[in-house]
């Protein structure tokens, strides 16, 4: 029997993926993995079989969310719901092991990050079936992207421990995917529509730092626009951490054309003494001339960060000096944090914590800074023809506008831009004067195709 339910239904799965891009792909590759063994998707839970959450863990209340989802459906008497067997996967169950089995009878199974893989031959237990599942070389790089641009990860873990995160204990070391298989994977998405590949990891800047080849990110960069190269396609390459911008990454983003010039460089903070007690590296001198160096030897650069508020024994000055900082910089696009005492996590069992109150409120001033900041460089594309990459179409009062985005709006985090007129298919890159913005959407006036 093959994803048969009493011997002719076809099996159907529910997913829910909480959490990041990278959580995102990795339930791409359980339903990619699903389907081959001919498990279909549906799109409510009602119509499923099971259900597949895959979870968060990286901040506490990110486990909270994804335990109340659990429940949620557990919990759901409607059309019962809460009879359907639940498979929660991803970083809940890498971060908490065994303790789950007895805090959560409601879930059937718990499948690590590490051994998605297994995704398979979990169901089959759980359901009672003999699904078969085949891992080959084709199957490694299955992805089911619909839309034009593609996560493709190109690490997983983390070797740096920052004081404050978990991500080490839930995603193991550092180890990066090899460049075969990445590049397979980028070649099969290219080739079935997408046109931006936007390269993940949790730290992408040293990725090939563990593999006998010797090969870097800037080696890899030239490898991944060969196969985009042929479509017209984009790439785009986030969580690049300070350290890890050489001499010849910076060579590879000015001079390779399908790599945009966007960095997403996280700082978490710019004091010396924060960053130390964070077990990160750096200072504010450090960083403003990386910043410096950046923007004068990659022309138009694109930047956005991360920043961290409220680590223990922060006080108000260094909270304002990073404010400072990120103005004085004037990154185009920053993530605020306030920090969150991580169970297991050298930051957990400091002195000193700050009280939630003022972590808000320092969280609140360096948003309303970065805000502003973000709102004026968006505004700053105004007047300028740009290619735009079309993603969808919205309906509006008058009608429906084409929806879209430009090299220096990452998808999902940045903002759009909205054509009133003119048409176009998903996929198609066209050319567009920037005509107006508002927040961080821009609006353009279609010229014709790029
Ligand atoms: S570099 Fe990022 S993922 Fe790694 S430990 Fe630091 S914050 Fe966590």
């Amino acid at each position: 029997m093959c994803g048969l339910r009493n011997g002719d239904t076809l099996l159907r799965c529910f997913f829910i993926t909480l959490g990041c891009a990278k959580n995102e792909v990795d339930t791409d590759r359980m339903r990619a993995l699903l389907q081959i063994a001919g498990v279909g998707e549906c799109e409510s839970v009602e119509d499923a079989d099971f259900v597949i959450i895959n979870t968060c863990s990286f901040l506490e209340v990110a486990t909270r969310e994804s335990i109340e989802a659990t429940l949620e459906l557990a919990q759901n008497d409607a059309n019962d719901v809460r009879s359907k067997p639940i498979i929660m996967c991803g970083c809940v169950p890498s971060r908490y092991g065994m303790e789950l089995i007895d805090e959560l009878p409601e879930v059937a199974a718990f499948v690590k990050a590490d051994e998605e893989d297994e995704i398979v031959s979990v169901v089959s237990k759980v359901l009672d079936v003999n699904l078969i599942s085949m891992q080959t070389v084709e199957t490694n790089t299955l992805r089911t992207v619909e839309g034009v641009s593609a996560y493709v990860k190109i690490s997983d873990g983390c070797d740096r421990y920052c004081s404050f995160c978990a991500i080490p204990y839930i995603r193991g070391r550092y180890h990066s995917r090899d460049a075969l298989s990445i590049c397979q994977e980028v070649h099969a998405l290219v080739a079935d529509g997408v046109r931006e590949i936007v390269l993940i990891g949790q730290d992408t800047g040293v990725w090939g730092n563990d593999l006998p080849e010797g090969h870097d990110l800037a080696w890899l960069l030239r490898k991944v626009a060969q196969e985009v190269r042929p479509y017209g396609g984009w790439v785009r390459v986030l969580y690049l951490q300070p350290e890890g911008m050489t001499d010849r990454l910076v060579d590879a983003m000015r001079s390779i054309p399908e790599v945009l010039p966007y960095i997403d460089i996280p700082i978490q903070h710019c004091n010396e003494r924060v960053l130390r007690s964070m077990n990160r590296k750096g200072s504010a001198k450090e960083y403003r001339e990386l910043f410096d160096r950046l923007k004068s030897e990659i022309p138009g650069l694109v930047l956005r960060t991360t920043g961290l508020v409220g680590f223990p024994g922060e006080t108000d000055e260094e909270s304002e000096e990073l404010l400072d900082f990120v103005q004085a910089v004037g990154f185009d696009y920053t993530s605020v944090f306030a920090y969150s005492q991580e169970d297991g996590t050298a930051a957990a069992k400091m002195d000193e914590q700050i009280d939630e109150q003022t972590k808000v409120e320092r969280a609140q001033r360096l948003i309303d800074v970065t805000e502003q900041l973000g709102f004026d460089s968006t505004a700053s594309h105004v007047g300028e023809i740009v290619d735009v990459l079309i993603d969808g179409m919205e309906a509006t009062d008058t009608g429906y506008e084409l929806i879209g985005h430009t090299w220096f709006q990452a998808p999902d985090s940045d903002g759009a831009v909205h054509i009133e007129s003119g048409e176009a298919c998903v996929g198609d890159k066209v050319r567009c004067k920037l005509t107006d913005s508002f927040c961080y959407e821009l609006v353009g006036e279609m010229l014709g195709n790029a």
